[in-house]
């Protein structure tokens, strides 16, 4: 058989066509006013996926760098902080927070759990002087999906400012950064933003911005600052990547044509039409919570879970995920961001049935199929 890829990988995720053509064209200058003028266009069009009137500032470095980014230009040395780590992202902010010397209340949930905002509220109390809480919107290591809205409505009565990091959930999930009183809002290109790996976003609020002008954490490269200065004369501090940004302006055209609120309820539905296949084949999902982002699926019992991963991928060349360190094994996680379109999950979930075939396990054929196709029909638009 002719071996086709299939990318159903939460990041990075597919690419529309229209989008890889584009980074085939000659390059450009980026200081020029044709540069500047898509530069710009980007600047604005990712406001409109971040919801914020504030300036976004565009990093050439995977999203992670917005998280240091994040992190650097908000707060001191000594610094408190509370991070909320139920998965592998949440748990990054606290190692950079670390890394850097600042003072980390760490709340530890077990991956797939909820953590409500009246939590956060009893937190928030029992740790006077906290500068910052960091989230994630959806944390991509296990499928759940955080109320952001609640912890902005918590921390927005206090002196402490909300980051998050909506590196996978921002474009497939709501998180609309003003009306939702988010202050520093994160997000990378290879996830939904349709396009490759290598640029990463990052937007202050004013109270965040306030931060930023005395936080003595040390920075060079990530200095917000430094980036808003060369952002009022259209540009960047340092040489941008000036073909993603290209596809940037490109994927975010389809974005803005088809419109937010479609955007994510296309995921909503795929999302939906994923819980209804692995459910009909008598699976359970891992997170209380789950996101329209990607579906984290527990592996049934007396299966290998690596091994399921492994022949999705190795015979059936379905690049789904699996589950990262200290839960290898336990679980796996089908993508539904980005680029995808229905009959991706149904491509997913034919993969998944042909293999959990082979591993012997017991299911009605079809199944998930069936489950998957009845969602994808009632909500077909
Ligand atoms: C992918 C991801 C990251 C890490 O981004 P990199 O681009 O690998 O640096 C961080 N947080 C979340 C929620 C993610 O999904």
């Amino acid at each position: 058989m002719i071996k086709k890829y299939y990318l159903l990988s939460p990041g990075p995720t597919p690419i529309p066509p229209d989008v890889l053509a584009v980074a085939s064209e000659p390059i450009i200058h980026h200081r020029t006013p044709e540069f500047s003028e898509i530069f710009m266009q980007v600047s604005e069009g990712l406001k409109y996926v971040f919801g914020t009137k504030e300036d976004v500032f565009i990093l050439t470095s995977s999203g992670s760098g917005a998280m240091e980014a994040a992190v650097v230009n908000t707060l001191s040395p000594g610094d408190k902080v509370i991070t909320i780590n139920g998965g592998k992202f949440g748990e990054r902010w606290g190692n950079i927070c670390q890394a850097y010397g600042v003072e980390v209340k760490e709340v530890v949930l077990e991956w797939g759990d909820d953590f409500t905002p009246d939590q956060l509220a009893a937190e928030l109390r029992a740790n006077a002087g906290v500068k910052a809480v960091f989230s994630t919107l959806s944390e991509t290591s296990s499928g759940a999906v955080y109320d952001i809205k609640g912890y902005g409505e918590v921390v927005s009565k206090t002196d402490a400012v909300l980051v998050v990091d909506g590196i996978s959930g921002l474009g497939a999930t709501p998180c609309p950064m003003d009306e939702w009183s988010v202050d520093v809002l994160v997000a990378g290109s290879q996830k939904s933003f349709m396009i490759p790996p290598g640029l990463a976003y990052i937007a202050f609020s004013p109270k965040a911005w306030k931060l930023v002008e005395s936080a003595k954490l040390p920075k060079f490269y990530f200095d917000a600052r430094k980036a808003k200065k060369n952002l009022e004369k259209q540009t960047t501090p340092w040489t941008p990547a000036v073909s993603l940004i290209i596809q940037q302006k490109k994927a975010l055209d389809i974005i803005r044509n088809l419109g937010m609120e479609k955007l994510l309820e296309h995921h909503r539905v795929l999302g939906e039409a994923t819980r209804a296949g692995v459910k009909a084949l008598g699976l359970e999902l891992l997170a209380k919570n789950p996101g329209n982002i990607l579906t984290a699926v527990k592996v049934p019992a007396g299966i290998d879970g690596s091994k399921l991963v492994k022949t999705m991928q190795a015979k059936y060349q379905a690049y789904i995920a699996g589950a990262q360190d200290p839960n290898k094994g336990k679980f796996f996680r089908i993508a539904h961001l980005g680029y995808m379109g229905a009959f991706d999950i149904i491509t997913a979930l034919s993969a998944l049935e042909m293999t959990l075939d082979d591993l012997h396990f017991a299911f009605e054929k079809g199944s998930s199929i069936r489950g998957a196709e009845k969602i994808l029909k009632e909500n077909w638009q």
